[in-house]
C-alpha cells in the first residue's frame, strides 16, 4: 500500500495549538485518544439496533471466520493482534458486509472499533484490479484522516494491488494525475475539491461512502456541507456509513441527511460512578494555602499517580513551578503544548514515568486517561456562571474508580465555595467528608 507521503506526515499534530477553541479541541482530544489508545475500550452495555426495515434477518457474529472475508484481509485482522470481533463489531461487520449493501449509522464511544469495522468494511468491497477509486472516507481534520489511512494501509497489508490516497490539505496530484488508488480518504474541502473542481474523482464509480467522527464534524465550519454535497453527487446505490461518538441532536440531523434508510446501532458508554471513591474536601483561604494543604496531603498518603486538576494555565503553571521548585517530580499538560507531545506526555503518565500530572480543565477533558488512584481538584470545576460543573467533577474523579478499584479524592475549598461541596453531594447523593490536614491518619 501507499505509504503516508511523507511530507504530509510530518505536519502530523502541528496544528490544534489553541486550547481555548472548542470545536479544535473536540477534534483535539480525539486524536489524543486514538493517539494513546492501545487496546478496545469495553463496554458492559447490550448493543441497541434499530434495523431499517425490522422483517430482515439480524446477524451477529462472533468470530472473524463467520464473515467469509478475503484470505489476506483475515491474515490482515489478525497481525494487528485482534482475535475477535469488538462488541459493535459483532453487529455492526455482518450489517456493513450483507448483499444487498446496507446504510448504517454507528455510534459509540472511541475506542470500541469503529473505525476498525469501516476500514474492514471498505478493504472486503472494493476490487483491487479495478485501478479507480471505489471508496471515499470523510474524516474532519488532516490529523484524523492520517490516522485511519494508517489503519487501512496495516489492515491491507497483504491485499495486494489495493492503494489508498490522501485528498488533505498539501498533497495536490500533478494537473492530468489518474488517481488509481480504490480507496481516498480526506477532509470534505479537499475531497470535494478533488471531485468537483479537479475532476481527479467519478463519483459515479463509488459504492462505499464512510463519515467518521460526525460529532467532530459537525463542529467545524464548512465540513457538513461540503460532505453533504459530495454525498448528492454519489449514485443512490452506493452504501452510506456514519459515524459517531456521541449523538446530539444536532448529529442526528447531520446523520439523516447524509445516510438514507440506515440502520442504527447504538452502544451506551460506561456509566461513571462516585461509589467506589472516597472524596474529601479541605476549607482554604487562597492558592498558597490550598498548596500548603496539598503538600500535606502528598505526605501523608501514598500516592502511586495523582492527577492535579486546576482552573486555569495560569494557576497549573504557578502550581508546576512552585512544587518543581520544592523539590517535587511532576509533570504538566495543557493546550500549550501540540497534540503529540500532549499524547506523548499522556503516554508517559500511563507508564508511570511520570507520578504526577497537573492539568487544566479544557485540555483534560474528554481524554481517556484511564486508572489513576487520586485525583486532586486544586481548584473545583465551574460553570461560565461560577455554579459547579457536575458533570465535570464526575468526569476528573469518576474514573478513578472504575472497574471496582478504590479511588480517592481531595477538593481544595475555598471558603466562599463550601457550600458548593453541599450542592455536589446534594447532586450524586454522595458523602465528601471534610478533611483535617493536621491529623490525616483517618487516611490510611
Ligand atoms: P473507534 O474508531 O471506535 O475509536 P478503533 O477502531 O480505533 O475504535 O479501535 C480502538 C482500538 O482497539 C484500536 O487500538 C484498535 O486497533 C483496537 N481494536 C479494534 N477492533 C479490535 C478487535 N476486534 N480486537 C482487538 N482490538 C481491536
Amino acid at each position: 500500500l501507499d505509504k503516508v507521503p511523507k511530507h504530509i506526515k510530518e505536519k502530523l499534530g502541528h496544528s490544534f495549538k489553541n486550547e481555548e477553541n472548542e470545536s479544535e479541541n473536540r477534534a483535539a482530544t480525539s486524536l489524543i485518544n486514538k493517539l494513546i489508545r492501545r487496546s478496545l475500550v469495553e463496554s458492559f452495555h447490550h448493543v441497541e439496533v434499530l434495523q431499517s426495515d425490522p422483517k430482515s434477518p439480524l446477524y451477529s457474529v462472533k468470530t472473524f471466520e463467520e464473515l467469509h472475508l478475503k484470505p489476506e484481509l483475515l491474515k490482515g485482522i489478525y497481525s494487528m493482534g485482534f482475535n475477535r470481533p469488538s462488541k459493535i463489531q459483532e453487529t455492526a461487520l455482518p450489517m456493513m458486509l450483507a448483499y444487498p449493501p446496507q446504510n448504517l449509522i454507528a455510534q459509540s464511544q472511541s475506542g470500541t472499533g469503529k473505525t476498525a469495522a469501516f476500514v474492514l468494511a471498505m478493504l472486503s468491497r472494493v476490487s483491487p484490479n479495478k485501478k479507480y477509486p471505489q471508496c471515499i472516507c470523510l474524516s474532519p481534520t488532516f490529523e484524523l484522516a492520517l490516522q485511519t489511512g494508517e489503519v487501512i494501509e496495516q489492515m491491507g497489508k497483504y491485499c495486494e494491488g489495493i492503494t489508498v490516497a490522501y485528498a488533505v490539505r498539501g498533497n495536490r496530484p500533478a494537473r492530468d494525475c489518474v488517481i488509481e488508488s480504490q480507496i481516498i480518504i480526506g477532509t470534505p474541502g479537499t475531497v470535494m475539491d478533488w471531485c468537483f473542481k479537479r475532476r481527479l474523482i467519478d463519483l459515479l464509480n463509488i459504492c462505499v461512502f464512510v463519515l467518521d467522527e460526525a460529532d467532530v464534524m459537525i463542529e467545524l465550519q464548512g465540513h457538513c456541507d461540503h460532505s453533504v454535497r459530495v454525498k448528492r453527487a454519489i449514485p443512490k446505490t452506493c452504501q452510506m456509513l456514519l459515524f459517531s461518538a456521541t449523538f446530539e441532536e444536532c448529529v442526528w440531523g447531520f446523520a439523516e441527511r447524509i445516510v438514507p434508510d440506515p440502520n442504527i446501532i447504538k452502544l451506551k458508554k460506561e456509566e461513571l460512578t462516585l461509589a467506589n471513591i472516597k472524596q474529601f474536601y479541605n476549607l482554604c483561604e487562597n492558592k498558597e494555602d490550598k498548596y500548603r494543604v496539598m503538600c500535606n496531603i502528598y505526605g501523608a498518603v501514598t500516592i502511586a499517580q495523582a492527577i492535579i486538576f486546576c482552573q486555569s494555565r495560569k494557576i497549573a503553571s504557578w502550581l508546576y513551578h512552585t512544587m518543581c521548585r520544592d523539590g517535587h517530580c511532576v509533570a504538566i499538560l495543557t493546550g500549550e503544548l501540540i497534540v503529540t507531545e500532549r499524547a506523548r506526555m499522556i503516554q508517559r503518565f500511563r507508564d508511570g514515568e511520570e507520578k504526577v500530572l497537573i492539568t487544566t480543565n479544557v485540555c483534560a477533558r474528554g481524554i481517556d486517561i484511564e486508572q489513576v488512584s487520586v485525583v486532586i481538584n486544586f481548584d473545583l470545576p465551574l460553570n461560565a456562571d461560577g455554579s459547579i460543573d457536575f458533570e465535570t467533577y464526575l468526569h476528573r474523579i469518576g474514573r478513578t474508580g472504575r472497574f471496582g478499584k478504590r479511588g480517592i479524592a481531595f477538593n481544595l475549598v475555598e471558603k466562599r465555595c463550601l457550600s458548593m461541596m453541599l450542592d455536589i453531594e446534594k447532586h450524586f447523593s454522595t458523602k465528601i467528608l471534610r478533611l483535617n490536614t493536621e491529623d490525616l491518619d483517618e487516611l490510611e
